[in-house]
């Protein structure tokens, strides 16, 4: 018995540390998770991957090269119950919502996975260390419950817009702002912050979600802890102020992206890339070194059909390299008469288009990029910080406005666009926002040969060598990534 005894703690201390990670499915969210599960696999951990069939469509070059690479990871296909909330038969993801207010259905389909979710779990011979959710999906808090693990959240956020949110929400900022321009400032943030309420994250009201984001509010508060996709190096006053102020543990595990070194994975991530990858590589090699400006504006956001032409426009002007990620939502047969009749034709020889999903991080890592026009989507940003490459920012919604502050103002690699006025998500913006001039503008401040360009140049190349010491060993996502896998597994030891 003595001897069946030690067989056994020798089994449990040898046991994996077990995550359950749920992503939201919606791009920017379910992306860097994809990402989390492959770190924490090549860490040592067993993850179990929650999808749904569409989803996992999506990401089947990443259930391959998982697969081939014999990364312990499990991906739980649950059937998403669309219809029975009233959306379409297939819509399983945020960017095939037809409308925003159809966005309260899909956070109620969400939340119906929970029983099917816990059964799946219930089967398994291991059980969940900790399950590391979306901080949308409430309802996890749960499952953890049920299992006596600690429930991680992950937002998606950087530290910076962690902290903005989080005081927009203790001190109820919006309530008594009226007027959409009024400048609201942040009561103890570390340094000066100011918006206007219409730029603030949450200040959209989206039909129905009042409720879920209060269950959101009470679930985080009860977590064991944020998962953060930063990195020390880049924001460390920032994610130690929202330590301090939520009191919750928060692991800093970023720039999560970097875990795709190989073209393949680079190319598949998060998508099919709707252009021949060997094709748009070729592109880039022929162009000179720093000289091209990859302008897209991430999965959600959608752009009016005369501010494509406009944009369109200040890049011819800028007789700048560029690539335009035009996506599919983005696709208007008057833009479309408009780039066939003479833009692409007169561009040539420097711009390429990629009409859909482009394999965006293998294009930004390339050395002919030499800026990032972005609409500030927290992935895309600290990819553009991983390439080492200055930044136009072009907030549209969410916290995107935030992101830009830290971008132009705190680590001062970037400038502004000047988008004028906000775009709502789910609402094409009707007007310009931003105009040719504002374009050609920021283009030339970006790349010209001035030393303020010059100094961002510089600046930026240091925060992207800095990421990439973040993630090998001994750098400090590095230690946290193993330090989190100890601390799950080691509850689950004592526990099994
Ligand atoms: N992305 C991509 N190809 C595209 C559009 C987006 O690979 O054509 C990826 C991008 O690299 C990033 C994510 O999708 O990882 C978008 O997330 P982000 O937070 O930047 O913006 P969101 O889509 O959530 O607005």
């Amino acid at each position: 018995a003595a001897l069946a005894l030690a067989h056994d703690l020798e089994d449990a201390s040898e046991r994996k540390a077990h995550f359950v990670l749920v992503p939201l499915m919606a791009q920017g969210h379910t992306i860097p998770m994809t990402d989390m599960a492959c770190l924490l696999a090549r860490h040592g951990a067993r993850v179990s991957f929650v999808t749904t069939p569409l989803n996992a469509s999506r990401i089947a070059g990443l259930i391959d090269h998982a697969a081939a690479a014999g990364l312990a990871i499990r991906f739980v296909r649950l059937r998403f119950p669309a219809a029975e909330f009233g959306l379409p038969e297939g819509c399983e993801n945020a960017d095939m919502l037809q409308s925003r207010d159809l966005f309260k259905n899909f956070m109620d389909a969400c939340a119906a996975l929970r029983e099917p979710l816990a059964a799946y779990l219930r089967e398994q011979e291991q059980p969940p260390s900790c399950v590391v959710s979306d901080m949308s999906h409430w309802w996890t808090g749960d499952i953890a419950r049920e299992f006596g693990v600690p429930r991680l959240t992950f937002n998606g956020f950087c530290g910076f817009a962690s902290l903005a949110r989080y005081i927009m929400v203790r001190d109820n900022l919006l309530e008594h702002v009226e007027d959409e321009n009024e400048l609201v400032s942040f009561p103890g943030f570390p340094t000066p912050l100011e918006l206007t309420k219409a730029r603030c994250p949450g200040s959209v009201s989206v039909p129905g979600l009042d409720q879920i984001r209060k269950k959101m509010y009470e679930e985080e508060m009860r977590s064991s802890g944020v998962v953060i996709n930063s990195f020390q190096e880049l924001e460390a006053l920032y994610i130690e102020s929202f330590e301090q102020v939520t009191g919750k543990k928060v692991w800093t595990v970023g720039p999560m992206c970097l875990c795709n070194q190989d073209s393949n994975t680079m190319a598949a991530r998060g998508n099919k890339a709707s252009m021949d990858e060997a094709q748009c590589l070729q592109w880039l090699d022929s162009m000179d070194p720093g000289s091209v400006i990859f302008v897209s504006f991430g999965s959600m956001a959608r752009t009016a059909p005369q501010q494509l032409v406009e944009l369109g426009l200040g890049l011819e002007s800028s007789n700048r390299a560029f690539i335009w990620v035009i996506k599919a939502g983005d696709k208007f047969p008057e833009v479309e008469g408009w780039l066939a009749d003479g833009f692409e034709e007169r561009v040539k020889d420097r711009g390429l288009i990629i009409r859909g999903w482009a394999p965006q991080v293998m294009i930004l890592w390339h050395r002919s990029v030499g800026g990032f026009m972005t609409h500030c989507g927290w992935n895309s940003t600290l990819e553009g910080v991983c390439a080492g490459v200055p930044m136009i920012t072009w907030p549209h919604f969410a916290e995107q406005f935030v992101n830009e502050r830290l971008v132009v103002d705190v680590l001062k690699t970037g400038v502004e666009v000047g988008v004028k006025g906000v775009t709502q998500w789910g609402h094409e913006q009707e007007e310009v926002t931003v105009t040719k001039d504002d374009v050609e503008a920021a283009v030339s401040r970006l790349m010209d040969e001035g030393e303020a360009a010059e100094e961002m140049r510089m600046r930026a190349r240091e925060f992207g060598v800095k990421a990439r010491k973040a993630l090998v060993e001994g750098g400090s996502s590095y230690n946290n990534i193993n330090l989190l896998i100890h601390e799950m597994g080691n509850r689950a030891n004592v526990s099994t």
